[in-house]
């Protein structure tokens, strides 16, 4: 490995740990941020801090924010009878971006999945049955999580938990990608897209 003088080396590597930046782009970012002036780099250093004091945990829905409750939870704008759950607040921005939901969000902040022995106690699941209890008026909780085994499992086994509540649970539907090809698509996606086929 190249023998990098101690700071370059240790932005090197603090940079690499970035998820999907290898060495040879760390590489790339540390000598970019070497030629930066003292201001624009002192600006991306507050920038990391600012943002790692500022941004919190919503303490209703579990996105992230830098208010709490966050702008979605007291927005009195938004449906207030449906809850979409969802992994992680980039989920909840994937969502605001189709501009077609407009009612309130839960955030799991993970998935359940027994091989990293995550169980459900170690998601931000309780406080979803403690939003249903208090709030009569929820008429429907959309399961968003990932179509992959964990999140299958995590939307499986949420449902069970409501199952008693009597609350409609519905699953986002999934299957080819506009644009795909059958031909192309492996069986699995193929049959979710058969499973969730809708009249037309
Ligand atoms: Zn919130």
């Amino acid at each position: 490995m190249t023998q990098y003088p101690r700071p370059l080396g240790r932005l090197v590597g603090e940079l690499s740990k970035l998820p999907g930046i290898g060495m040879k782009t760390a590489q790339r970012l540390a000598f970019h941020i070497l030629s930066l002036t003292d201001e624009e780099a002192e600006s991306l250093s507050s920038a990391i801090t600012e943002a790692k004091h500022a941004m919190k945990y919503c303490s209703v829905c579990g996105n992230l924010t830098d208010r709490d409750p966050c702008a979605i939870c007291s927005d009195q704008g938004r449906r207030h009878d449906v809850i979409c759950v969802v992994e992680s607040p980039q989920d909840v921005m994937a969502m605001e971006r189709i501009k077609e939901y407009n009612g309130q969000y839960h955030v799991l902040n993970g998935v359940i999945s027994p091989m990293d022995g995550i169980g459900p106690e170690d998601i931000n699941l309780r406080q979803l049955i403690v939003r249903l209890q208090q709030n009569s008026e929820i008429q429907e909780v959309i399961l968003a999580t990932n179509p992959n085994i964990e999140g299958e499992a995590t939307a499986m086994y949420i449902a069970r938990l409501l199952k008693p509540s009597g609350i409609k649970v519905t699953r986002i539907a999934h299957g080819l990608p506009v644009g795909g090809d059958l031909e192309y698509a492996d069986e699995v996606t193929l049959l979710k897209a058969v499973e969730g086929r809708t009249v037309l």
